[in-house]
């Protein structure tokens, strides 16, 4: 068949021309190459979701409020339920006073939960730690919400005293604090009974507690003992990132809330015949069941073998790097091991994300022992000035 122009065939549907089609076999190539070797993010590469490719025939849509009837019917709202249910029973929410959507990934559910919180207290100051992710200063100065950044410990948890020392000064302004469940750069979870300690202590009574646990939201659920992080412990609303620890193709996430507050931000929308309570209008039909995928194939005996699994080489990856004279550590219940920026080389090679001195890499269950090894052996040939094979 001779194609007439770009994109289009004398019969039947456009076709990609062959040249078109010889750069996405390059593209293939690209990725499938660098897939193995990334250890330096908090995504999980292991997952096969070839059952649903059939989906991807829709053009499916879960807009607006996932537990209210939306006009548009070709949606998967009642699995985006069934996997709310699921995260609503790991963070320990309340019975039937919460409510949650499956969005973008951890940011678009850090913007929610701040947007609630500001909502509840329009005037709040919001207070999170020099660890917190890029993406909450950004997040703040759009809703222009008050904010004041505050100390790190050395392993990256919230300094309490900063934080004590800094509300005393506030007291008569309702607190939004943001925590950390698992800080990007070191894993570092600020523990909500010592910031409720302090609020206690302080006699604050109206005040919100917002948990960005991005990464170890699908850890802590599953460990002996967890420091306290959850709705059960005090958070208000909890964003976890679907694609990093369970693993996705595309970005997505989940945001919890308690209910009494989401209620007051709720407006309904006729032209959608949805409730109005999620940040994007459009939302995604088919990570909701991707990520009800991975729940429904892993169990929850699985996910807890895998967290297992994933600490285990996080030790192994410390003793090792230790053993070679890289001086290495993780925090309790982190996946995420810290050690001296590498040079270059092998940042470039290994896709580790520096920050000033140190660098991390973060055992995701594509991660094998075989790997740490070859980074161990590589970062020590590097420090001795030899070439990367
Ligand atoms: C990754 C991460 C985010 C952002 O999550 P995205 O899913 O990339 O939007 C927020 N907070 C922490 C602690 C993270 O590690």
């Amino acid at each position: 068949m001779h194609a007439m122009k770009s994109g289009t065939s004398a019969l039947g549907p456009p076709v990609l021309p062959p040249a078109e089609r010889e750069r996405l076999d390059e593209l293939y190539t690209r990725l499938s190459s660098l897939k193995p070797g990334n250890i330096g993010y908090p995504c999980n590469q292991n997952f096969d979701y070839s059952e649903l490719f059939r989906f991807l025939e829709f053009s499916a849509n879960n807009v607006g409020d996932p537990f209210n009837a939306t006009n548009y019917r070709l949606n998967t709202q009642d699995f985006e339920r069934e996997v709310l249910a699921d995260f609503a029973r790991y963070t320990r929410a309340p019975e039937n006073e919460w409510w949650g959507y499956v969005n973008n990934g951890g940011t678009e559910g850090n913007m929610y939960g701040l947007y609630v919180a500001r909502e509840l207290y329009p005037d709040g100051i919001c207070y999170f730690s020099e660890d917190t992710h890029y993406s909450v200063a950004k997040i703040l100065r759009l809703q222009h919400t008050r904010n004041i950044m505050l100390k790190s410990q050395p392993n990256g948890e919230l300094d309490y005293d900063d934080l004590h020392e800094t509300l005393r000064i506030h007291r008569d302004v309702p607190p939004i604090i943001f925590a950390n469940i698992g800080t990007t750069m070191k894993g570092a979870v600020d523990d909500l009974a010592k910031i409720r300690a302090v609020l206690d202590d302080l006699a604050i009574p109206n005040y919100y507690i917002h948990a960005d646990a991005a990464l170890s939201g699908m850890i802590l659920p599953f460990v002996d003992a967890p420091q306290a992080w959850d709705f059960a412990d005090g958070a208000d609303s909890i964003a976890i990132s679907g694609h990093k620890f369970l693993g996705s193709p595309l970005p997505c996430g989940v945001a919890l809330a308690r209910k009494k507050n989401v209620d007051r931000i709720a407006r309904s929308i006729e032209y959608v015949g949805a409730l109005d309570t999620t940040i994007a209008g459009s939302r995604n039909a088919f990570t909701p069941l991707m990520l009800w995928y991975r729940l429904r194939v892993l169990g929850d005996a699985g996910l807890r073998k895998l967290v297992q699994d994933c600490l285990d080489t996080a030790e192994y990856a410390v003793q090792k790097l230790n053993a070679a004279g890289i001086a290495s550590w993780r925090n309790a219940n982190s996946v995420t091991v810290v050690f001296p920026r590498p040079p270059t080389a092998i940042m470039q090679k290994w896709i580790i994300a520096p920050k000033k001195d140190i660098g991390h890499l973060i055992t995701m269950p594509h991660v094998t022992k075989e790997c740490i090894d070859a980074f161990v052996s590589d970062f020590t040939a590097a420090l001795a000035g030899k070439p990367l094979t």
